[in-house]
């Protein structure tokens, strides 16, 4: 069994085996239903075959923060199925450059990081056969480098993605604040609220993306129903940036 990286499949599974543990215990504890959570399991820097692994222990839901990479990856495992016999979904949870947003489309299944009206405007040209899902990720901190519109732009942006039919609006995303800039409770509240303003805009968009490796439990108790998991799952990411 090896410690780090991809290598070692019974390693794999055991933390897989774990992090779902952690899930329906925090889900438990907030008085939730761990079904309705969707776990994605984040592979970037990871090669294809740990994904080939993650499929075959029924993982359905994969997230990549590079476009380059996530092309590469769901063209090699194009036709790639779980035990159940599910096609994978591909989720891009990285800045979305404008210019690649129709190749993102593609492979697609769903969009966590739409956070200006020029990338949904790039998305409406897309050719998609079905809408793909669409969050509305919002910046949690002062600091515009870190991604995410800012939290007075939520409806503006929201607005425009009901208006585009190859998107179909699910909900808001975030990434927690690094701890030393806020509690990742604090922050998660602030989330809730800004999810509620958009389900006042729609009333079907009422999922929360939130919930990495080190906050997941947080993002449960204040009402995450997308965990976006990497390195408890695959273990420490290859020249991790
Ligand atoms: C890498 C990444 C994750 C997963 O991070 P871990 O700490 O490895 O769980 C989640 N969301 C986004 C946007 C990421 O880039």
């Amino acid at each position: 069994m090896t410690e780090n990286g991809s290598g070692g499949g019974s390693a794999l599974d055991a933390r897989f085996a774990s992090v779902r543990q952690g899930i329906e215990e925090a889900a438990r504890a907030a008085g939730r239903d761990p079904g309705e959570l969707t776990l994605i399991v984040v592979t970037k820097f990871h090669p294809a075959s740990l994904v080939r692994a993650l499929a075959a222990l029924g993982v359905r839901d994969v997230g990549e923060n590079r476009h380059q990479e996530a092309q590469a990856k769901a063209a090699e495992l194009a036709g790639l199925r779980t035990p159940d016999g599910d096609a994978l979904n591909w989720h891009f949870i990285g800045q979305l450059q404008t210019k690649k947003a129709r190749q993102a489309a593609q492979y697609a299944r769903a969009i966590h990081s739409i956070d200006r009206e020029r990338l949904v405007d790039a998305l409406a040209t897309a050719e998609t056969a079905s809408p793909i899902e669409a969050f509305v990720q919002v910046n949690l901190t002062d600091d515009p480098g870190r991604g995410g519109a800012a939290p007075d732009e939520i409806e503006r942006i929201a607005e425009r993605v009901l208006e585009t039919p190859t998107l179909e609006l699910r909900g808001i995303m975030a990434v927690a604040p690094l701890p030393e800039e806020e509690a990742a409770a604090g922050a998660f509240e602030r989330l809730h609220g800004y999810a509620d303003r958009l389900r006042a805009l729609a009333p079907t968009a009422t999922a929360i993306s939130a919930g990495m490796t080190h906050d997941y439990p947080e993002a449960i108790a204040a009402g995450a129903t997308h965990l976006r998991i990497g390195s408890a799952i695959t273990g420490n990411r290859p020249n991790a940036g």
